[in-house]
């Protein structure tokens, strides 16, 4: 980033400050953002012109409310639901629903404003969104998170439609809990529409979409690498969680011939100095998905392998060539950066949104490490939505093999829209930059091109 535009920046930041300076999460995301956008706004006035930049920051709606519903015990509980419209300029809302006591307006502003630039990336029609609530699944029964799942729906039916608003999982909502929605929307509004994504095979659902995001993720590693003439085949891989991303994501490294030595959950990490092998990940899937259990049981199963109570994936003992944060934003921060470089680490790519902190980012830079930011790297998971919408309008499915051969040219493309607009005079791609301005072009053009609304 240029010098010559820090004053803009800053003051920029201080009027976002001024409205909303506890908005710790959205103002981090608006800031790399406005980084590499005003310096770029400033040698194309157009976008000043109809000031684009302070229109795009502010959500086009948001909508707050509460969802009452009963436990096992028949007492009343209370949580408070949301979601962000964020921009319509490309297509109809689209973005995830996430279930997690730490959810507020912040973080789904985050959320829902990267979800312009990714959403725009992905060369589909479909506009940012996000939405969730701060209950929390975990220890929850199966008929406490249905009554849940019931009420929460009850009130966002309102608000969505499969050309208005078509919301999806993310963190604590998977196919469990869109079903419970779906079945809901369904029966307030008698309507089987595609209003939701990552919905089951039998009523809709679109193969591959469970594993999009993690192997989007590694196909933009491998992307990455083969720009520089390499690949990951025998790479020694860190990934953080053990939720969806994370699944998919060790399970394409394996396909590709890496090697991945962790995966985490909230509780600390699990290192198998031989790797993680098919057989660990059939367990992980059925320790997390079905019995919806703790990571740290793994080791009792496979006692090679260590548990580290209270640690991240970071702390890995030994060398590693990539890290793939997929758990959560602010996971990776600058002690971790220093740390995986130390260990090695040559790429680094986001499965998750924002894990890295500016710190770590900046960090990542100094030393030249390739860094793929979540907006790029984990853009499948959308993208696969988006072609579950295509396929729910066309009433039709495609196979497992179209639905992955489109999946990988998106990613190809996201690459090369990356490196387009983030290529260096030294022929390095800073994919920060590529992947905001790519992402920004297209919905600035398009709102000016729709006047003021
Ligand atoms: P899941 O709920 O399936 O898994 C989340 C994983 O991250 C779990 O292992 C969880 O551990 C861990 N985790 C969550 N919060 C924390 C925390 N505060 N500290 C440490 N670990 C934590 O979610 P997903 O895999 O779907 O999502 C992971 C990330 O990927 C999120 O940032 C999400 O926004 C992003 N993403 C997801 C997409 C998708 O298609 N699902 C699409 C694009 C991005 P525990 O079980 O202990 O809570």
């Amino acid at each position: 980033m240029s010098d010559k535009y820090q004053d803009r920046i800053d003051a920029f930041m201080e009027k976002m400050k001024a409205t909303g300076a506890h908005e710790v999460e959205f103002l981090q995301a608006v800031e790399e953002v406005a980084e590499t956008v005003i310096p770029f706004i400033a040698e194309h006035p157009i976008y000043e012109e109809h000031n684009i930049l302070e229109r795009i920051v502010e959500p086009e709606r948001t909508i707050i409310f509460r969802v009452p519903w009963l436990d096992d015990n028949n007492k009343a509980r209370i949580n408070r639901g949301y979601r962000v419209e964020f921009n319509s300029a490309i297509g109809p809302y689209k973005g995830g629903l996430r279930f997690h006591p730490s959810v507020n307006l912040s973080i789904l502003k985050f959320l829902g404003f990267e979800q312009i630039f990714k959403n725009s990336l992905t060369t589909l029609p479909m506009g940012g969104g996000k939405g969730g609530s701060d209950f929390d699944p975990k220890g929850k029964s199966d008929a406490e998170v249905m009554r849940f799942c019931q009420s929460f729906m009850t009130e966002l039916s309102r608000h969505i439609g499969p050309d208005t608003d078509v919301p999806a999982g993310d963190i604590g909502v998977g196919g469990r809990e869109i079903g419970y929605m779906f079945g809901q929307y369904k029966r307030i509004r008698n309507e089987f529409t595609g209003v939701l994504t990552g919905k089951g095979r039998n009523w809709g659902g679109s193969l591959i979409r469970p594993e999009a995001t993690g192997y989007g993720a590694i196909y933009f590693i491998q992307n990455m690498l083969e720009r520089e003439g390499d690949n990951i085949r025998g790479k020694s891989i860190a990934i953080s969680g053990s939720g969806n991303v994370a699944q998919f994501a060790i399970e394409k490294v394996l396909q590709l011939g890496g090697k991945v030595l962790t995966c985490s959950d909230s509780q600390g990490y699990i290192f198998a100095p031989d790797g993680i092998h098919s057989e660990h990940l059939d367990f992980l899937k059925e320790l997390k998905n079905v019995k919806r259990g703790r990571l740290s049981e793994m080791v009792q199963a496979y006692p090679d392998m260590q548990f580290f109570e209270g640690e991240r994936s970071w702390n890995v003992p030994t060398n590693v060539d990539i890290a793939v944060p997929c758990a959560t934003q602010n996971e990776l921060n600058e002690e971790d950066a220093k740390k995986l470089i130390d260990k090695g680490v040559k790429v680094v790519g986001e499965g998750a949104n924002m894990p890295c902190t500016p710190e770590a980012v900046e960090c990542f830079y100094q030393n030249n490490i390739i860094f793929a930011p979540g907006k790029a790297a984990n853009a499948g998971g959308v993208a696969t939505s988006g072609l579950e919408m295509s396929q729910n309008s066309l009433r039709m499915s495609w196979t497992r093999e179209e639905v992955d051969d489109k999946l990988k040219a998106i990613m190809a493309d996201i690459h090369q829209q990356c490196v387009k607009y983030g290529r260096g005079d030294d022929g390095k791609v800073d994919y920060v930059k590529g992947a905001n301005l790519a992402g920004f072009v297209k919905v600035a053009d398009s709102m000016i091109d729709q006047g003021v609304v």
